[in-house]
């Protein structure tokens, strides 16, 4: 059984707080990203599981037995990091096989692990190459191999594929995820690249500034984020926000307004409140008559085209002049739509958009805290909401 809880754990570092009271419960067998901005704490955690680091405060238990104090060789963990450390003299098998030498397995017992292990990553017929004559990716089968061997509750794997080319990286992701499914061990897995996070996790735990901001499914993590801050770092390109405030009849901004019926949502005019919608939920208003529910015409000039091959990206101006904060985008002027890769457009032509009521998420400004995933949720706010919507005000 290898499931990890880490209860309110904290670990200061004099004046930094490295972890923040994180209180995570990962299941066995789960496949969990720990991600997040660098610096957020992701190794910390996971050294915490380790036991590399000990923590300030609270406890960590694996497979139901606390090892808060416990050294990393009683934990029942294997770990593979970012740096690649197999043995320059060394062959493939001696490299895989150090640890069981080292704690005196059989000589049997040795073969049928390294083959088992060399089988699942791919690496049977390359046991006596060293280390210098194989490339990135087949070096970060044999640190993965060698964790195998160990035959561990639970994986710890950070960052192990960030040295490696971008094609390699997508490979090794698959490779991962095959052997997530062979071995069904639990695996927390950090990384800053959220497109790792959302392929390969069965939940993702995203973290700022020491704190657990959300733990869910990938999708859900995509489709309900907990706060501004889930929602801005989860999707690339990220989601657009608009700073505004609640009417009696719904949103509004310097921009842009949106109807609908507060009362539905639990706010009341007067509250300060950030409007957010994916490109991908932002349609040029002749094509936006297909979605079930637009908003009204919201009126913008086109700004910068980015071709992406599979899909176009155009930055949109709510008005004249680009005003842009990188700091807080959600002062921005601009909405970045995604639109099909045959779509005919130009920079600096006028274009009228429409939101997907249904997709337009609604959070407190001040909290940062999720109030809405979709301006339609219940079927009372359908049918208040129609299709009159939005309009420019400029
Ligand atoms: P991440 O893995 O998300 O990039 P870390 O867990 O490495 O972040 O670091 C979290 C914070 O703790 C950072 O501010 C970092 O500078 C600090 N920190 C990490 N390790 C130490 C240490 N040994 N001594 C002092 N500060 C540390």
């Amino acid at each position: 059984m290898g499931d990890v809880k880490l209860e309110n754990v904290t670990k200061r570092y004099e004046d930094v707080t490295a972890v923040d009271n994180m209180n995570i419960q990962i299941h066995d067998g789960e496949f969990v990203c720990l991600v997040g901005p660098s610096g957020c704490g992701k190794s910390t955690t996971m050294e915490m599981v380790a036991g590399l680091t000990m923590p300030t405060e609270g406890t960590v238990h694996i497979a139901g037995r606390e090892v808060t104090n416990l050294p990393p060789k009683d934990r029942g963990v294997a770990m593979v990091f970012q740096n690649i450390a197999l043995f320059p003299h060394m062959d493939v098998y001696d490299n895989i096989s150090f640890g069981l030498r080292l704690r005196n397995f059989e000589k049997d017992e040795i073969d049928r692990r390294v083959d088992k292990a060399a089988e699942v990553v791919q690496l049977e017929g390359m046991l006596d190459r060293m280390p210098d004559e194989m490339s990135g990716g087949q070096r970060q089968r044999v640190a993965i191999a060698r964790a195998i061997v160990r035959q561990p509750d639970v994986f710890l794997m950070d960052e192990p594929l960030a040295n490696l080319d971008a094609k390699l990286r997508v490979h090794m992701r698959t490779e991962l995820q095959r052997l997530h499914k062979d071995l069904e061990t639990t695996v927390i897995y950090v990384t800053h690249d959220q497109a790792e996070a959302m392929t390969m996790s069965d939940r993702i735990a995203i973290i700022d500034g020491g704190q657990l901001q959300q733990i869910d499914p990938p999708l859900e993590c995509y489709n309900q984020p907990a706060n501004l801050f889930v929602a801005g770092f989860i999707g690339s390109p990220s989601m657009n926000f608009v700073e505004g405030e609640v009417t009696e009849n719904g949103f509004t901004s310097e921009y842009m307004d949106v109807e609908f019926d507060p009362s539905n949502y639990g706010v009341s005019a007067g509250d300060k409140v950030t409007l957010g919608v994916r490109p991908e939920d932002i349609y040029p208003a002749e094509s936006g008559r297909s979605i079930s529910s637009p908003t009204g015409e919201i009126r913008t000039k086109t700004d910068v085209i980015e071709p992406m091959g599979d899909e176009i990206f155009i930055y949109l101006l709510l008005s004249e002049e680009v005003e842009t904060d990188l700091e807080d985008p959600a002062a921005s002027n601009q909405l970045l739509i995604s639109v099909p890769p045959d779509s005919d457009v130009e920079e600096d032509q006028d274009m009228s958009v429409v939101l997907d009521r249904n997709k337009i998420h609604l959070f407190d400004t001040e909290s940062g805290q999720a109030i809405e995933h979709s301006l339609v949720a219940s079927p009372a706010a359908s049918g208040a909401s129609g299709t009159s919507g939005a309009e420019s005000d400029d």
